[in-house]
């Protein structure tokens, strides 16, 4: 019964992506990917309690969340990147709301 593509085991996205024999979008397989290689690096501690921080993905970038007081730590260059990719989404909701664009 697969009439539609199969949901992504991730996020739930339908897809016709696979891993292992899993549905999985490229997406997730990406952010996977981004977070096996961070998963490889010494997780830092908290600078403000010391609790050994987690990885997280966000916008593709690997940042470290504080799970006690839920500090973000952001290497070099990732505010930056960060940055672009949140001011990218925003720029992509306003022109998707947007019927006659006056540009
Ligand atoms: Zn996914
Ligand atoms: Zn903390």
């Amino acid at each position: 019964m697969a009439l539609f593509a199969p949901k992504c085991d991730r996020c739930g996205n339908r897809t016709r992506n696979k891993e292992d024999d899993k549905p999985v979008c490229e997406t997730c397989v990406e952010e996977m990917t981004l977070l096996v290689n961070a998963s490889k690096e010494e997780s830092r501690p908290c600078p403000r309690d010391g609790t050994n921080m987690a990885k997280e993905i966000a916008h593709m970038l690997v940042i470290d969340r504080c799970p006690d007081c839920g500090g973000v730590w952001l290497d070099g260059g990732e505010l930056e990147r960060l940055r672009e990719g949140v001011q990218m989404e925003a720029i992509m909701a306003t022109t998707r709301g947007l019927t006659s664009p006056l540009i």
